[in-house]
């Protein structure tokens, strides 16, 4: 393709797009990237980070309250809503900005402005009506917050995008929702003293994660006071003096000054063009790709949320960084989706990876199953009430831990390095045989001896 202005075209500067351009770029690609709203994408501007940095600020409602019991005296802690909501975009902005320096330093050309495909070798920018003719395409453009069916009075309901950007912290909030995005602001909510009331139409929350994970959650985060009412639905919305009042579908009525729903969120594949350039969607509603990211047209990859694999940032990462090495490096390297641990920053929060117990029951013929239900150290001298959960996952055909589930403080952090091991395969054996660190709550994972419960598929099942 003599006539092509550029090698690739990415749709798209968050997370993966990103990171593919750059990759792309330092091999030596002439890459241009477009993005319609803020360089980074939604975990650096409305996702991950922010969302980190208001967990933490909600978390230190447990520290003053821990801290007495260690011999401080706290005067009455008040809080500035505005001042960390400042704080915080002061941050988001640098970090915009320090991804723009990284798309410079790699001679990726950005553009402001949406963009979107003519055909599988053109890009349009929608502003300015230039076309640009490519060799490839990526299309890297994400997901949006999705309200679910229409209901009267949708318009009064926000999402996590507009909770990022709220002028004041409202007193009493409903969040409908059962997902890691509901109950994480949930518990930034009421962590920073609002009264918080989540809704969720299935039987309980975090569908898709171990059962004890759930349950466990669940009973801690209605210890800290958040009301949690599931098989039910918001039916409408309606506005009163400064308040609104939610209708669910029990026909009870909950007031309060903030309705926000985190119902899921939908591939951005609407208006982008995928038609004309041919490229087929999946059942699941994002773009159909192969472990190679490639579409159903060969010079046209997708990565990230678009595709609706597993919705994380280091998927989105990884996958773009795999289509340049592919691409453009010379190195065929294919996504491996399987044992991805992943995090709730809920409070308490919870990491997982692997199987869960359910999961594991339906799929191997014998499973042990290792748990155990402690108070942290930390709460002990300050006497709050609260449990950490954790569970191990044991195929015992072959004694490998398939599957660990934690609640508690550091979740995430543990499973990020637990997850090495699972990933090298490793088995109940060598959890044991590795001598434990103490005191942590992280020992509990290499001191489990007892199994909780074993069991074996009969052959006539
Ligand atoms: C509230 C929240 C919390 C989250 N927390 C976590 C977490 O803790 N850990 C984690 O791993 N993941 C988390 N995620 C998920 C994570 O943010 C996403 O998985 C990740 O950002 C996906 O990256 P991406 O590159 O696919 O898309 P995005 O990062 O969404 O980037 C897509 C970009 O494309 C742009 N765009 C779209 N269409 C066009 C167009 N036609 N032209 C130009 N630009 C376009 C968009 O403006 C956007 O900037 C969270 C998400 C949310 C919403």
């Amino acid at each position: 393709m003599p006539d092509r202005d550029v090698d690739l075209f990415v749709v798209g500067a968050g997370s993966g797009g990103v990171r593919a351009a750059r990759i792309a770029g330092s091999y030596g690609a002439r890459v241009m990237i477009a993005e319609e709203y803020r360089v980074g994408g939604t975990c650096v501007i409305r996702g991950c980070v922010p969302k980190k940095l208001l967990v933490y600020a909600s978390r230190f409602a447990d520290e003053f309250e821990d801290a007495a019991g260690y011999g401080w005296t706290v005067g009455e802690p008040t809080f500035d809503w505005a001042k960390l909501i400042a704080n915080k975009d002061r941050e988001i902005a640098r970090l915009e900005a320090a991804y723009t320096t990284a798309l410079e330093r790699a001679d990726v050309k950005l553009v402001k402005g949406r963009a979107v495909l003519k055909d599988a070798h053109t890009v349009r920018l929608v502003s300015t009506g230039e076309e640009i003719r490519t060799g490839h395409i990526l299309i890297a453009t994400g997901a949006a917050p999705h309200p679910g069916h229409p209901i009267m009075g949708i318009e009064h309901v926000i999402s996590s995008n507009e909770a990022f950007h709220l002028t004041a912290l409202p007193k009493r909030v409903l969040i409908q929702g059962g997902g890691y995005i509901a109950v994480e602001f949930a518990g930034i909510f009421a962590g920073l003293g609002a009264e918080v009331t989540l809704v969720y139409r299935g039987e309980n929350i975090l569908r898709g994660f171990d059962d004890d994970v759930r349950a466990h959650l669940r009973s801690e985060m209605e210890r800290r006071g958040i009301r949690i009412i599931c098989g039910r639905t918001v039916a409408a919305v309606e506005p009163t003096q400064d308040t609104f009042t939610a209708k669910l579908s029990d026909d009870s009525l909950i007031e309060v000054e903030k309705v926000m729903f985190a119902t899921g969120r939908r591939p951005n594949v609407a208006k982008l063009g995928l038609e004309a350039a041919g490229v087929r969607l999946a059942k699941n509603g994002g773009i159909a790709v192969d472990e190679f990211s490639q579409s159903s047209v060969c010079n046209i990859h997708a990565v990230g949320d678009v595709t609706n694999r597993i919705n994380l940032t280091p998927v989105a990462i990884r996958e773009g960084h795999a289509f340049a090495d592919t691409v453009f490096g010379g190195k065929s390297t294919p996504i491996d989706h399987s044992n991805v641990p992943t995090a709730v920053f809920s409070e308490p929060e919870v990491g997982a990876i692997g199987l869960t117990e359910a999961q594991a029951r339906h799929r191997l013929p014998k499973v042990d199953i290792y748990k155990t239900l402690f108070r942290p150290m930390k709460a002990t001298l300050g006497g709050r009430d609260t449990r950490s959960f954790m569970k191990l996952v044991v195929d015992a055909s072959n004694d490998r831990v398939v599957g660990c589930h934690i609640v508690g403080p550091e979740a995430g952090e543990m499973i990020q390095l637990i997850g090495v091991a699972v990933k090298m395969r490793a088995t109940k054996a060598d959890f044991d045989a590795i001598m434990a660190v103490h005191p942590t709550g992280a020992e509990e994972l290499v001191t489990m001896r007892e199994k909780a419960v074993s069991y074996e598929r009969q052959a006539a099942e």
